[in-house]
């Protein structure tokens, strides 16, 4: 053990430490200190300064800040903005969609999406518009 004085008490405390500053109370009391004045910073948005170097958090690349509530480097915004879009995709296809499985023989997939993509739509356009043809030729 190595005895200290406490550089804010001014009381000698005992450590496992050769290298404490403070006694264990000052100790805490630095920290939550510490721990406040970081939250305070962080909530102005001083922790991050426009122009400065980051490493994202996602990939671990380094990013230039340009925005003061930027998080991550752009590439990462990017793919999260994407996954918003396409979560919130998925969940209003879930609401207000319903699945139709059908079969076709082996090897027709494939030209059905062919045939599609030169339609300039999609399977699922393709098919609505079709059965909608056929409603309309076949009452
Ligand atoms: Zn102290
Ligand atoms: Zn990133």
């Amino acid at each position: 053990m190595f005895t200290h004085t406490c550089e804010i008490c001014g009381k000698a405390f005992e450590s496992k430490s050769n290298r404490a500053k403070y006694c264990p109370d000052c100790r805490n009391k630095a920290q939550a200190n510490r721990n406040k004045a970081h939250a305070e910073k962080r909530r102005s948005g001083l922790a991050i300064e426009i122009g400065s170097e980051q490493i994202c958090p996602f990939c671990q690349k380094t990013y230039i800040v340009v925005t003061g509530s930027q998080k991550c480097c752009a590439d990462c915004r990017k793919k999260q903005a994407n996954a918003a879009k396409i979560a919130s995709n998925t969940e209003y296809t879930k609401n207000n969609y319903e699945v139709v499985k059908f079969y076709v023989p082996k090897g027709q997939r494939e030209q059905l999406k062919a045939y599609a993509e030169s339609q300039g739509l999609s399977v699922n356009k393709l098919i609505s518009i079709a059965l909608e043809e056929y409603k309309k030729n076949h009452g």
